[in-house]
């Protein structure tokens, strides 16, 4: 009798999640080392959101709520959508689950079945193409380039749809890259979504850090027809430090956000109770919070590309979004270090895990090996320290 079913032994761990933890448990050995692994603000949760949570529990809303959220919850999700995209949803259109992630999950279980072909762009998010193949699926992994931005071109898209096309994965900004899609070009995207008859998944998590005044558009406030083929997924995560706490959210169709609802209901029932009444005061509360986050955000960003840059033989494409660059160090491959070759993105990751004490996540795991990602969510102090150790290692490999 086998123990495991098919599905559990294909899949291995978050590699995010799990540099994280590899980086926190050398820490806690005493090890300085400087985590540029998983995407996670290092900073607090604003004060004014913490304190609705400690109202939530000092009132004794620690019970049960709706499968998908409190009403309150989903009017705050309501009032986003329509105060920073124009996009009007009813109650029966959005949902709140434990996480980003979890939105996702439940909507690919909602619409995937068993030879659906989804779209994947790589470079693309680690957990994508796993939650496309535990709903049955086959994600289909379409490349883009350094040099376009790593966006996807239409011609590539074209070329990837065949009659199983269920849906696209669009991330905008973009993790790992921190590219981000123009109107123009989530336009073009629509017409194809609409006449081919697809459904655009949108995760739109890093839509509030963007930089140099960039305008994050929907791809669902484009027109009817493409809001009814769309999907956003979102969270509090990100925008508001709020990694911990679990929120995310979708909107979208009636009928698949019931759907995701009924999955819910069957497996982890409604997101923490305490935690909703939190996020009701991040989206609705003031956004000072968010403004000063970006602001740090976009310093670090400029100072990590412009030294990236500098180093000899790399590549670093300016993010617009997000909080991660995705260098290219495919020149270093081949190289050794006493007497040991480094070939890929894994093997340059550790290495500068145990030589350089710095944690990076592979590019492989985005599905681009010649890259490795660094989450810029971390001081500027330790930014600084970690591409000293970086640039040191590098010199030592021959
Ligand atoms: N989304 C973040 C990251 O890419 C958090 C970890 C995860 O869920 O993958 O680092």
């Amino acid at each position: 009798m086998n123990v495991l079913s098919n599905r559990a032994k294909s899949l291995k761990p978050s590699p995010t999640l799990a540099i994280n933890a590899r980086a926190k448990s050398m820490q806690a050995q005493g090890i300085h080392v400087i985590s540029f692994g998983a995407g996670e603000p290092d900073f607090d949760t604003p004060r004014n959101i913490k304190a609705a949570a400690v109202k939530a529990i000092e009132e004794g809303f620690t019970k049960y709520t709706p499968v998908g959220g409190t009403e309150d919850l989903k009017d705050a999700i309501i009032n986003k959508f329509q105060r920073d995209n124009g996009l009007t949803y009813k109650r029966s259109e959005v949902l709140a689950s434990c996480g980003g992630k979890h939105s996702f999950y439940n909507l690919a279980q909602a619409i995937f079945d068993e030879g659906d072909e989804v779209i994947v762009p790589a470079p693309y998010w680690v957990s994508y193409p796993p939650m496309v193949a535990l709903a049955r699926a086959d994600p289909i992994i379409v490349e883009t380039k350094e040099e376009n931005g790593f966006k996807l071109s239409m011609e590539d898209l074209k070329k990837a749809l065949t009659p199983k096309t269920k849906a696209l994965i669009i991330n905008s900004p973009s993790n790992p890259t921190g590219s981000a899609y123009s109107k123009k070009e989530l336009e073009e995207i629509a017409d194809l979504a609409v006449s081919k008859n697809f459904f655009v998944i949108s995760d739109e998590i890093y839509e509030k850090i963007v930089y140099d005044h960039f305008k994050v558009v929907s791809i669902a406030s484009l027109g009817e027809e493409i809001r009814k083929r769309t999907v956003i997924v979102h969270g509090v995560a990100k925008t508001y430090a709020m990694t911990g706490w679990r929120i995310g959210y979708a909107a979208g169709p009636e009928e698949i956000v019931s759907a995701m609802s009924n999955i819910q209901s069957q497996s982890t029932s409604n997101p923490t109770s305490i935690a909703q009444k939190a996020s009701v005061e991040a989206l609705g509360g003031p956004q000072e919070d968010v403004a000063k986050m970006v602001t740090a955000f976009e310093q670090r960003r400029n100072y990590i590309v412009d030294r990236l840059n500098k180093i000899p033989g790399v590549s670093c494409f300016k993010p617009i979004g997000a909080f991660y660059v995705f260098p290219n160090f495919f020149s270093y491959y081949g190289k050794s270090y006493q007497g040991k070759k480094i070939t890929n993105s894994t093997e340059l990751a550790d290495y500068f895990l145990e030589v350089a004490r710095v944690a990076v996540v592979p590019g492989i795991e985005f599905g681009a090996d010649p890259f490795e990602r660094l989450s810029y969510a971390t001081s500027l102090e330790d930014i600084k320290e970690g591409l000293t150790r970086i640039e040191e290692s590098l010199k030592n490999l021959a």
